[in-house]
């Protein structure tokens, strides 16, 4: 498989086309943005850690249900993907209260839900990502009601699997984001999943190992996402 041409870059990667019109290769960055853009640097190693979490992650949500743009890893920052129409839909999925949540309701980080929450953003640099609802998804046909039905049941899916799956490794899942896309007419995951859009916190001592440690300026960011990658165990 091989890049052919610069289709997009964007703030964590880069994604290229192939000569098959239905495969696009995405190649992770080191690259790290927060704050819409505002702040910048570079998180040496990341691009790599989160194209090879991502791909595990992926195949572990397949095994259970959860169909992936994933085709085929390609090498340590390259991986072969499904061309989807995105879903111009942040899709967030919180079990704890942290960030713009806890912010918004006057709370402390780190409290439990009695159970998980879902919410959208409308993906738009420009705007902010605005929160909305799906009355607005469905009003502005940023969605069918359809989409949105498998949208959700697919998002507490992907919850309950990584959950489970980080708990084991003595990681919590505060809380994560997901963007679907459309492809030959179903909805699909898409995009990443990776200490970059999600939070992680050690199960004991609530050490954060996500890109927290860069957007707050707390110190050991390379050190967080290389203890992610060596707990999942990963083989090279
Ligand atoms: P951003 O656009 O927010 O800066 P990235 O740097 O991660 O984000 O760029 C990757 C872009 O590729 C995102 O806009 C994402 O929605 C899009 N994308 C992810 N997976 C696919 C896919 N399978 N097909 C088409 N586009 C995708
Ligand atoms: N998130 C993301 N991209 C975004 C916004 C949020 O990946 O553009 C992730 C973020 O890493 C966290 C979750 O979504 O795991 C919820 O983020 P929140 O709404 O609390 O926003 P933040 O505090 O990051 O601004």
């Amino acid at each position: 498989m091989e890049k052919k041409e610069l289709l997009y870059e964007g703030k964590a990667k880069k994604v290229f086309t192939t000569k098959d019109q239905d495969v696009l290769i995405v190649s992770y960055k080191d690259d790290a943005t927060a704050f819409n853009g505002l702040k910048k640097g570079t998180i040496v190693g990341k691009g790599a850690i989160n194209n090879r979490m991502t791909n595990y992650i992926f195949k572990k949500l397949e095994e259970k249900g959860v169909p992936t743009h994933l085709i085929e890893e390609l090498n340590d920052r390259e991986t072969a993907v499904k061309k989807v129409e995105i879903v111009p839909l942040e899709v967030i999925v919180r079990n704890f209260s942290a960030g713009s949540f806890a912010k918004k309701m006057g709370m402390e980080e780190g409290v439990k839900f009695s159970r998980p929450t879902l919410e959208f953003s409308y993906k738009n640099d420009d705007l902010g990502d605005p929160f909305i609802n799906q009355y607005y998804a469905l009003a502005l046909d940023l969605a069918t009601e359809e989409e949105i039905e498998a949208i959700t049941k697919y998002a507490f899916l992907v919850n309950e699997v990584m959950q489970e799956y980080f708990a084991s490794l003595n990681i919590e899942l505060i809380d994560f984001k997901i963007e679907f896309g459309r492809y030959h007419g179903k909805i699909i995951l898409a995009d990443e999943v990776s200490p970059d859009t999600c939070r992680l916190w050690d199960k004991d001592t609530h050490e954060k190992l996500d890109k927290d440690r860069f957007r707050r300026d707390l110190g050991n960011v390379e050190d967080a996402y290389q203890e992610v990658f060596k707990r999942l165990g990963i083989e090279s």
